[in-house]
């Protein structure tokens, strides 16, 4: 057994030397990961192969499953090292969309599962009740921090609506949910991180300490080191939730409400929502969808039933969090905020579960969907900041207009307070103080409608960038994707500078994170000036 494994491990670092140049001695390159596991498995290299999204492969030649920081810092150096280097990847849980966690050609480093699972000692969670934080590995994923926290009646502030994410994950990006308007991102509300820089050094880094790797990490898109440990801020965590939906014809109102519920985030408690969220209605399939079984079947909606402008209709997705001391003033709470919106009366939808089963809605439908089959399909999804003052162009153009009554998949749409947002975090957001998300988050299928097929959504998702840039629309991608430098220094603006310099800093040889297609690896190509090449695709 351990002797196939060897030979396995053998043939696939012959593969790197002959297709990378890497000069590594093969048995180094063994010792440095002893500690995990450097796997050759077809099943392994077939999972890093792709992702989420099911719209592109990769062909990786190993994947590591680290057992420590050192096993992560070890490969890292040796790809560092070797005279051409090789590329390394860390792979959260896959969730991406357009390959940003794949390599061609090199390592991926598989952070969630595997070995570390299995608790080495100093590694597993561990939680500061004093300090009121978690320190978690980077390969975690939310809902178990969540399971961890639990045990001491805390939680974190901040969410993604899915849990089955990783926390360098999310922290790569943003992660954010209806909390981000009271509590920013989740790259908010870290304090402290262990960082793999593309050197291959293992630093901690936090506001005080290391603070430009700190705010290049938050939301840099892997390209300045690997989270191996992140401290997350907890609160006490609420009991149960309130969670109510209340339905919109008129756009302008439901914004109007929405902006009203964010701007109370300064307010006490008692007096103001926990969660603001929204959803796009377009077509009625919409309302038996992954997202909206809340309605059915004890609450059925149908939009014929309502008068909405032009076949749409907006709802306004909104919870409190209670326990047994706020028990009895909730109604009263929730009431006060109701009467200051307007929305369609009679429209008030409200169901009240536990906090858990709240943060963790979306594993519900993901379990519903995998069960049909359904899961496992192509995801061809749009993510995009669009400013404030433009939000109701982009109801006029998208909503109502390119989308033509057929979604494919839910439509989130909120807004968030810029100044939430630490802006020396590499994530870029719009120019305005407040901007939204607009989630189009869609399923290809093959079901014979070609409103359904990747390439029809794939299509409009493009028809929607393209309008948004002959309208005018500065949107931002969240969950970027482009292949070119010119659009990266384009969606970057005036932070490509400081991200071009932090990458220079924290990884000069540009082999970390390469499905992101921002740089190419000085193997492929030694000179990548602000000036930009086409980028090559590792
Ligand atoms: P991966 O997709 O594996 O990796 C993403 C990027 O981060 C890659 O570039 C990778 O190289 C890098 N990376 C991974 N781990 C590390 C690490 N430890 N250190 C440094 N870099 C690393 N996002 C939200 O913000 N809010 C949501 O509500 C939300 N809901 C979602 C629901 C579903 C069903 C899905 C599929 C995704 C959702 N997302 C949401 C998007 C999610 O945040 C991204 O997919 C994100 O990439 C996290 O997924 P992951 O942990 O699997 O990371």
């Amino acid at each position: 057994m351990a002797t196939t494994k060897l030979v396995l491990i053998t043939f696939a670092i012959c593969r790197l030397i002959l297709t990378v140049g890497l000069t590594v001695d093969p048995t180094e390159l063994l010792r440095l990961v002893v500690d995990g596991q450097l796997s050759v498995d077809p099943s392994d290299v077939d999972t890093a192969s792709k992702d989420f999204g099911l719209m592109s492969r990769a062909a990786p030649l190993a994947v590591l499953h680290p057992a420590s920081a050192q096993d992560v810092a070890g490969l890292v150096r040796a790809a560092y090292s070797s005279p051409h280097g090789f590329t390394v990847s860390a792979r959260g849980h896959g969730h991406s969309i357009n390959g940003q966690a794949q390599t061609n050609n090199g390592v991926v480093i598989q952070m969630s599962g595997g070995s570390l699972r299995s608790g080495r000692p100093g590694q597993a969670a561990r939680v500061s009740e004093k300090g009121m934080y978690i320190d978690t590995w980077g390969g975690e994923l939310w809902i178990d921090v969540l399971r961890s926290t639990l045990e001491y009646g805390l939680a974190p502030k901040s969410w993604t609506d899915y849990l089955y994410l990783t926390v360098g994950g999310t922290l790569s990006n943003a992660g954010i949910s209806g909390q981000a308007f009271n509590y920013g991102p989740q790259i908010s509300n870290v304090h402290e991180l262990d960082v793999v820089t593309g050197k291959g050094q293992l630093l901690t880094c936090s506001e005080e300490q290391n603070s430009e790797l700190f705010h290049a990490v938050l939301g840099g898109l892997g390209q300045f080191g690997i989270i191996t440990r992140a401290r997350i801020a907890l609160e006490p965590s609420p009991q149960r939730v309130r969670w109510i939906r209340v339905l919109y014809s008129n756009f302008s109102a439901f914004t109007k409400d929405q902006e009203f519920l964010i701007s109370l985030h300064g307010q006490p408690s008692s007096q103001k929502f926990d969660y603001v969220e929204g959803f796009v209605i377009v077509d009625e399939g919409l309302i038996n969808n992954w997202r909206s079984s809340f309605f059915s079947p004890s609450n059925p909606v149908k939009i014929t039933s309502i008068d909405s402008e032009g076949g749409v209709l907006y709802c306004l997705e909104i919870t409190k969090n209670y326990d047994e001391s706020t028990a009895d003033t909730i109604d009263k709470e929730i009431e006060d905020l109701l009467e200051k919106l307007d929305f369609v009366p009679t429209s008030v939808f409200t169901t009240d579960l536990p906090y858990v089963d709240f943060l963790d809605r979306v594993h519900k439908a993901e379990l519903k969907l995998r069960s049909k089959g359904l899961w496992d399909v192509p995801h061809p999804w749009l993510n995009l900041f669009v400013p404030k003052s433009r939000i109701s162009d982009f109801n006029e153009g998208v909503f109502k207009g390119i989308l033509g009554n057929k979604t494919s998949g839910p439509i989130l749409i909120y807004p968030m307070n810029k100044d939430k947002w630490d802006q020396s975090n590499s994530v870029v957001t719009p120019d305005e103080d407040i901007f939204y998300l607009v989630a189009l988050l869609r399923t290809a299928l093959d079901t014979g409608d070609e409103t359904h097929t990747l390439e029809h959504l794939t299509n409009q998702n493009r028809r929607i960038l393209r309008f948004c840039g002959d309208a005018g629309i500065e949107v931002k991608q969240y969950l970027p994707h482009y292949t070119t430098q010119e659009e990266w220094m384009d969606h970057f603006g005036d932070k490509w500078a400081r991200f071009y310099k932090r990458k220079m800093e924290f990884d000069p040889r540009r082999i970390l994170a390469t499905g992101q297609r921002i740089f190419s690896p000085s193997s492929v190509s030694s000179s990548l000036g602000v000036g930009g090449d086409k980028l090559s695709v590792s």
